[in-house]
């Protein structure tokens, strides 16, 4: 039923369905033909393609069979096995790492208060603060997309929380520990690192909560993890948060059979180091192969610089050929040049290479 070749399918995007876990698209025949179908490269949304690991099925089942029952309150089960994965830190939960923006935001910062942001970046910081009635203030990143530590302890002088991505969303690039650090002893509010992708770099940002009370260090289950319909964040935190946090969030920061399967997911080791394998070595390969520019990347996509064309053009010319990428146009202080693309299965990024570099 479905076709891997690469050309001849236009609309995609408008007419597709699902089927064993995949997504095709459907091309109506021209006169007289029958219709076409083609399996779709999902490269938009740095998702993790392979499905979750079993032991997250198996308890995330499990649970779903005693969800007459409330869960935890205080997510007992699944904070000891983050203790257990991680070490002896402080955790809070959330619905996805959004969630844990959305509560951090909503427990610390008052209407007209100040939230910074080091852009370009990750679009949510911005968008929660301002519904929680905050001022958000830009700090701009070097034109290599590297965080200028100067500029940034200038621009959250007056902040309750800044927020700083490592590996940043779109840009694939890493700050150092060491930057981090200057930042957190020089800035007198909270500093947000979101950490998203940090399974997919070789950086550790963990030793630094050892030092800093102004710190929290976000996490997800919805990259590394291949929990991302399941919504379940999770952040490392100072002491002093935790019962704030708890106050301020909804009386279940998470469902329990969500709570279930990450508890899964974290006793399959293999699993996420398959992941982190593979995509180190494909995201090498995208970078090598792509005939535009593709900065480094710390993560499970890559941004690649496809001037002169504008992103949304190329986004959209891919995608006639069952390819779908991200175009960074919607991202504030971003050029209109630049897509991401996820690091998926072997055959989506063949196929992104193929189709790009044929353009
Ligand atoms: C994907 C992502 C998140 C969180 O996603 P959730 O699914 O809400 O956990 C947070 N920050 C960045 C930069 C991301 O790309």
């Amino acid at each position: 039923m479905a076709k891997e070749s690469v050309s001849g399918y236009t609309s995609l995007v408008r007419d597709c369905y699902r089927s064993g876990g995949y997504v095709f698209a459907r091309r109506a025949g021209s006169a007289g033909e029958g219709e076409e179908t083609c399996r779709v490269a999902r490269l938009a949304s740095n998702e993790n393609p392979r499905p979750p690991s079993p032991l997250a099925v198996e308890l995330g089942c499990r649970a779903l069979r005693e969800a007459n029952r409330y869960p935890d309150e205080r997510m007992g089960d699944l904070v000891a096995a983050l203790q257990d994965y991680h070490g002896p830190y402080h955790f809070v939960t959330g619905v996805g790492m959004d969630g844990v923006i959305e509560t951090v935001i909503r427990t610390l910062v008052c209407p007209g208060e100040r939230v910074a942001v080091s852009t370009p970046t990750f679009s949510f910081y911005a968008l929660a603060a301002i519904a929680q009635g905050a001022d958000v203030v830009n700090i701009p990143r070097n034109s290599d997309f590297s965080v200028d530590t100067s500029s940034f302890v200038r621009g959250a002088k007056d902040a309750k929380v800044s927020f700083l991505c490592t590996p940043n969303n779109p840009t694939g690039n890493v700050t150092s520990p060491e930057d981090v650090e200057e930042i957190l002893s020089s800035i007198p509010g909270v500093l947000f690192l979101d950490n998203a992708y940090v399974e997919f770099c070789e950086t550790d940002y963990r030793p630094l909560m050892k030092k800093h009370g102004n710190l929290i260090l976000g996490r997800t289950f919805s990259k590394a993890f291949s929990l991302a319909g399941l919504r379940v964040g999770y952040a490392f935190v100072p002491e002093w948060l935790v019962s704030c946090y708890m106050r301020a969030a909804t009386p279940f920061t998470l469902n329990s059979v969500s709570a279930s399967a990450a508890i899964g997911a974290l006793g399959d080791r293999e699993h996420v180091r398959d992941t982190v394998a593979r995509v180190r070595r494909l995201r090498k390969k995208v970078i090598e192969e792509c005939r535009y520019p593709a900065f480094p990347s710390g993560a499970n996509f890559v941004m690649v610089d496809v001037s002169p064309s504008t992103g949304r053009e190329i986004a959209e010319r891919l995608s006639e050929h069952g390819v779908l990428v991200r175009s960074c146009e919607s991202f504030p202080g971003l050029g209109p040049h630049y897509i991401r693309v996820s690091i998926g299965e072997e055959w989506e990024n063949e196929r992104f290479l193929d189709v790009i570099n044929t353009l």
